[in-house]
């Protein structure tokens, strides 16, 4: 096998050696296929590195777990820089056996990492004897629109959008497509999912279409084939539960599902197949990176790339392909970079797949990949992975992107909400202390207290607290509501005072809705009420007591026990303060005998006399008059009675209420 490494064309490829003259590194694939890095003695520049990718190292420690998409025995036979591109030209033995859609992925990003590690950057074309890659892969039928997608809006726009993975069967059993990295990082076949809820959310709130190509909802329920949440499974399973044909979801090993050979190439054909069968406008999908497995320091690879695809078998779908990756991969990098903000998150722009990746390969439409971040660099990107911040900005990132594809602005900004409800009242008393609560529903970014989003008084000051923050405890998603719930005690002078609240940033922006109210601050009321029993009270001997247990001031009512022409009661408040007063008197309901009586209540300079009407006016408080009334005086509420027979019942109290 020694041979194979030793290539023709060495000379070719000086110019592009690193300085490497001992052993260099290759890329191979681990047990998950991921890309595994390591040095291989063969590999003393870009060529022969290219060469060795045929032959995974035969001893070592890393011997018998490292594998290769590129099988034993095939020859490189050319490699150039054609303009921005690598190009490398295999021998007819890569496609011995068939061309799964992982064989085209992975020899693609072996093939790209290896010539990264040699300080070549830049777009890669695979050929097979001369003849693009892509084209020895097995055909995709073709799929017929179903026609009955119903586009309404972003406006009018439709989405296929594809969190990469899932859990599916590799031929002998259900395994997740890739490991935990960095532990406790959530493996990548469940945090894509996660964050595309994020992106999904933002697009129906601008009333996009959006088909979504897992299960989106992790309520959902558990599915037959491992009894997991069916939102842990890949694409294909979960588009046949939700009736999809056959020849989306399982175009590659057939339509049963769960058994025979590895259905990774169902699972990654069935998105862009689904995208044609719904038709949708775009399709997107999203994949974080991996280099090395767990990677510590600041060797390890970091940023985003976003991926489009112009080989043949999607030439005709390249131009728009392209114009959505600048799009989105352009306001996705902005938002990070400016909005989260990480000023020195790594660009690593935007390329053509070639046809490696079958998810944008398949789909006649404009198409990208996204890699949001390395999930293995553990002390960097897969810190921010973890984070739901950093994942819903992420998402808003793509978002406001996939609407600029558009030619529109995203209706909900970075930072935004709407108001929903409060209860701050309308009028306080002087010093009274009030609970309330503030409701908002954020349409934004996530809110959690570890960016310091909180809800601020407007200008910093408000007239009811001195607590001019107000904190959120957890975490408020896209279209979540939280609310607040704090006190507002009112200033010792009366007036009108505004209390006004909105949410902020700390140190960055003040944004959304306003809750702003004007507050009616009122000195306090002062009640005087004398009942029956009290001091103050006073009658002739014709009236006796009686007891009613009815309402509260029916306790010790008076009725008059001897007929006379002519008996009064009186009650005497003693009057705390000059001002204006209102008199109300109470008798309990259904119990009088008069059918009406006067009562006259005495003031500074004269007296009034009101008539009320006891047969109807029972069991409430009777408005008797309203007047001012001097300091400290002593004025009477007088009830005269001029019944002549039977058992007439007096009010059982008197109130008054300073205005
Ligand atoms: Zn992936």
């Amino acid at each position: 096998m020694k041979g194979f490494c030793l290539s023709l064309l060495v000379a070719l490829a000086c110019a592009f050696v690193v300085g490497h003259a001992y052993a260099g590194p290759v890329a191979y694939l681990d047990a998950f296929g991921e890309i595994y890095v390591t040095d291989n003695p063969k590999a003393v520049d870009a060529v022969s590195a290219l060469s060795c990718l045929s032959s995974p190292p035969p001893s070592g420690p890393l011997a018998g777990i490292l594998t290769s998409a590129v099988p034993r025995g095939t020859k490189l036979l050319d490699f150039r820089i054609d303009g921005d591109r690598a190009v490398v030209n295999f021998s007819k033995r890569l496609v011995a056996g068939g061309v799964e859609e992982t064989r085209l992925s992975g020899v693609f990003e072996q093939v790209k990492w290896t010539l990264w590690n040699w300080g070549i950057d830049m777009n890669v074309s695979i050929l097979v004897e001369g003849v693009p890659f892509s084209q020895w892969a097995v055909p995709t039928p073709v799929i017929e629109p179903r026609g009955d997608v119903g586009i309404t809006s972003l406006s009018g726009r439709s989405i296929t959008l594809s969190p990469g993975h899932g859990k599916f069967w590799n031929g002998s059993g259900w395994y997740t497509q890739r490991p935990v990295y960095c532990s406790p990082l959530n493996e990548e076949d469940y945090h894509n999912l996660e964050i595309c809820q994020y992106i999904e959310t933002y697009l129906l709130n601008d009333a996009m279409t959006v088909k979504m190509v897992r299960c989106t909802n992790k309520n959902y329920g558990n599915n037959p084939y491992t009894g997991d949440p069916w939102w842990k499974m890949a694409a294909c399973y979960w588009l046949k539960n939700i009736g999809y044909p056959c020849s989306v979801y399982g175009s590659y090993s057939g339509c049963s599902l769960g058994d025979g050979g590895s259905e990774s190439s169902d699972d990654i054909r069935s998105r862009p197949l689904a995208s044609d069968y719904d038709n949708t406008n775009i399709y997107v999908s999203l994949h974080t990176n991996g280099y090395q497995g767990d990677c510590t320091g600041a060797g390890c690879p970091t940023g985003t790339i976003t991926y489009y695809d112009c080989s043949s078998e999607h030439a005709s779908w390249c131009t728009v392909s392209q114009n959505l990756a600048n799009a989105v991969h352009g306001a996705l990098i902005d938002t990070i970079r400016n909005k989260i903000p990480i000023s020195d998150w790594t660009d690593r722009g935007k390329a053509d797949s070639n046809g490696a990746y079958g998810e944008i390969r398949i789909p006649d439409r404009a198409a990208i990949l996204i890699e949001l971040a390395f999930h293995d660099t553990c002390d960097r990107d897969a810190v921010y992975l973890r984070d739901n911040f950093f994942r819903s900005a992420c998402a808003w990132g793509i978002y406001k992107g996939i609407c600029s594809y558009f030619g529109t602005t995203p209706t909900w900004d970075f930072y935004s909400d709407e108001l929903v409800s409060h209860t701050i009242p309308s009028t306080m008393t002087t010093g009274e202390t009030r609970q309330v609560s503030i409701t908002f529903r954020n349409k934004g970014v996530l809110w959690t207290e570890a960016k310091q989003i909180r809800l601020g008084a407007v200008g910093d000051s408000d007239p009811f607290t001195t607590q001019t923050r107000q904190y959120i405890s957890g975490e408020v998603g896209p279209n979540g509501t939280y609310t607040f719930t704090f006190n507002l005690t009112a200033p010792s002078t009366p007036g009108t005072y505004t209390t006004d609240w909105r949410m902020l940033r700390e140190n960055v922006t003040w944004f959304g809705a306003t809750c702003s109210v004007n507050v009616n601050v009122q000195a306090p009321t002062t009640e005087i009420i004398i009942d029956n029993s009290d001091a103050g009270f006073s009658a002739s001997s014709n009236w006796s007591t009686g007891t009613m247990a009815t309402d509260k001031y029916g306790t010790n009512y008076r009725y008059r026990s001897t007929a006379a022409t002519s008996d009064v009661a009186t009650w005497r408040p003693n009057i705390p303060s000059a001002g204006t007063w209102a008199v109300y008197a109470w008798w309990s309901a259904g119990t009088n005998r008069s059918p009406s009586s006067a009562y006259i209540v005495y003031y500074s300079g004269g007296s009034q006399s009101v008539t009320v009407n006891q047969q109807t006016n029972g069991g409430k408080w009777n408005l008797l008059t309203t007047k001012t009334f001097g300091t400290g005086t002593a004025y009477p509420t007088q009830k005269s009675c001029w019944a002549t027979t039977g058992y007439v019942v007096i009010a059982d109290a008197v109130k008054w209420v300073k205005q």
